[in-house]
């Protein structure tokens, strides 16, 4: 990746520092002994040593913004201090306690079980930036389990998350990813069949890394102090703006905390937003798995539509109820914040306000939902009532048939009120040759109605077109494409890996070079493991 470093040249390592340890109590216990935590926000952790780091990926964007230099990112010092061998100077590392609602119940503590926090540095734009090693040893959150990470769902949370920023989705970053040396057993599909996999550590980069599940467990425990503390303390360091009350807003705890719900539940929708858009389903949206900074975090078992289908699930444990399948992850959302303003409510005490902040997230989702399809249609949507019908019977003709998601939206940025829709979006039909002459009248009477929109409108077609292409992307993290790679990565063969770090760079750019990462997944992915069914195993 680049030209062997000069250690004299080499940069001086950064000091890390954590405002949350600073300001939030430590649990007094030391060691990796699982226990329950109570009163305290953290414990002190430090990595497990690992055989033989190796670094496989760093991003060049999240090291930038870090400050790091290609010639540090290649260097053996990084592959240690990535993989928590070393530690950077001053840091004191730490895992969180959080607890959540797994698949609509409560599960009690959960926490850091795998992933350790460094500390944070100044960004470029001088936003404070955590690190934090997933998979780098036990804490006294891993419940049993081995704090590790293996190569196949570390390399799935790399690719996601650096693909996720390029598309414009709100997500944690990753900055490295580490092969460790040593070998992990899982048993995948939880069938009884366990094997070794190569063991990894990605290094994920995020302003916070607060879940809401850390609010939930404080106010489960009944710790009405430490609760409060968290709330302030989560304001003052990720809400910093709400402090700053604008003239005419209400003074006060009361109103800054209803300010900020209010603010957490527009990041969420807009997050979910931008999910529905590009077609990612995060297959786990436990409230542990929920950001406050409506950041897409912990990648497991997701899955991205092929063919658009509401009611699909990636994630095995989920196939039967279906509860995070695509259709349904924005009511999810509001579900989770049900949780969270449960959770407040010990010391935010005015449900009634929550109450209509909660509704106003069905308001503001819907309104910026349909803001959204105008976008991804090249046209300007009235209102969720005046445009119902012409919505529902998108979402009936993407169903008609199977229809590539991707490259249905990809070929309507070519459509022109004089087309035939059918044969504008051909390429998106997985079974062409099957498509009935009364699909094709369908699909074309839908296309006919968006027509006579854009005849009104009256936009210039190459504006327009360059337009929808801002929004509707032609490569996105394909679920066979990350199964190849990751397939290949086993045997020790990166190529792939390589083309799919650069494709997912340039998501609405059409690059001739790349041109097989944009096709519709092949048929011998359709029921295959990994590319079409993942299980939570990572
Ligand atoms: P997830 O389903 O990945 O969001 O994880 C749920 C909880 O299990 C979190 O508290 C994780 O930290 C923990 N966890 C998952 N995998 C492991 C592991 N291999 N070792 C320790 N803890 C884990
Ligand atoms: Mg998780």
């Amino acid at each position: 990746m680049s030209t062997p470093s000069n250690p004299e040249k080499q940069q001086a390592l950064p000091s890390l520092q954590s405002r949350f340890t600073l300001a939030m109590p430590q649990d007094p216990i030391q060691g990796i002994g699982m226990r329950q935590v109570n009163d305290a926000m953290y414990s002190r952790v430090l990595p497990t040593a690992v055989a033989e780091p190796k670094t496989l990926l760093w991003s060049r964007d999240v090291a930038f913004d870090l400050g790091f230099d290609e010639a540090f990112c290649s260097s053996p010092v990084f592959a240690q201090l990535m993989s928590g061998n070393q530690l950077f100077p001053g840091t004191a590392p730490f895992a969180t306690r959080y607890g959540g609602h797994q698949f609509g119940q409560w599960a009690g503590q959960l926490g850091d079980g795998r992933a350790i926090n460094l500390g944070e540095l100044p960004g470029r734009n001088a936003e404070m930036l955590n690190l934090q090693l997933k998979g780098a040893g036990p804490t006294p959150y891993s419940r049993g389990a081995d704090g590790r990470a293996v190569l196949r769902s570390s390399l799935r949370e790399y690719l996601c998350s650096e693909a996720m920023h390029f598309l414009g989705v709100p997500t944690t970053r990753a900055l490295s990813l580490v092969l460790t040396g040593d070998m992990v057993v899982r048993d995948m599909f939880y069938d009884g069949n366990p094997q070794k996999e190569l063991g990894a550590i990605v290094c994920r980069v995020a302003p916070s890394f607060t879940r809401f599940g850390h609010f939930q467990l404080c106010a489960y425990r009944g710790e009405k102090d430490l609760l409060k503390e968290l709330i302030d303390h989560t304001i003052a360091t990720d809400f910093p703006d709400l402090l700053l009350t604008a003239k005419g807003q209400e003074s006060g705890e009361l109103a800054l905390y209803l300010r900020w719900f209010e603010q957490v539940c527009r990041l969420t929708a807009d997050m979910l937003v931008h999910w529905q858009r590009v077609g990612f389903v995060h297959g786990v949206m436990n409230t542990d798995n929920m950001s406050i900074l409506g950041l897409t975090i912990d990648y497991g078992p997701y899955g991205w539509l092929d063919n658009y289908d509401p009611d699909w699930t990636p994630n095995t444990t989920d196939a039967q109820m279906r509860r995070y399948r695509f259709g349904q992850q924005p009511a999810i959302g509001q579900w989770n914040l049900y949780q969270l303003a449960n959770a407040l409510l010990t010391v935010v005490e005015d449900a009634e306000a929550l109450q209509a902040i909660l509704t106003d997230y069905a308001h503001y989702y819907e309104q910026e939902n349909l803001a959204m399809m105008g976008r991804k249609l090249g046209v300007q949507l009235e209102s969720n009532e005046v445009d119902a019908d012409f919505l529902a019977e998108l979402e009936a003709v993407l169903q008609l048939h199977e229809t590539d998601m991707t490259l249905f939206y990809r070929q309507l940025c070519n459509f022109r009120p004089e087309n035939r829709l059918s044969e504008v979006v051909a390429a998106a039909f997985y079974e062409p040759q099957s498509l009935t002459l009364d699909c094709k009248n369908r699909i074309d009477a839908w296309g006919e109605q968006l027509a006579q929109r854009i005849r009104s409108q009256g936009q210039e077609p190459e504006q327009r077109k360059a337009q929808m292409q801002k929004t509707n992307p032609c490569y996105v993290l394909r679920n066979y494409l990350a199964q190849q790679a990751i397939d290949q990565a086993n045997l020790g063969d990166y190529q792939l890996l390589h083309e799919l770090e650069e494709v997912i760079r340039n998501p609405y750019t059409e690059n001739p070079r790349f041109e097989r990462f944009s096709q519709k997944r092949p048929d011998w992915a359709r029921d295959r493991a990994g590319c079409s069914m993942l299980s939570c195993s990572s």
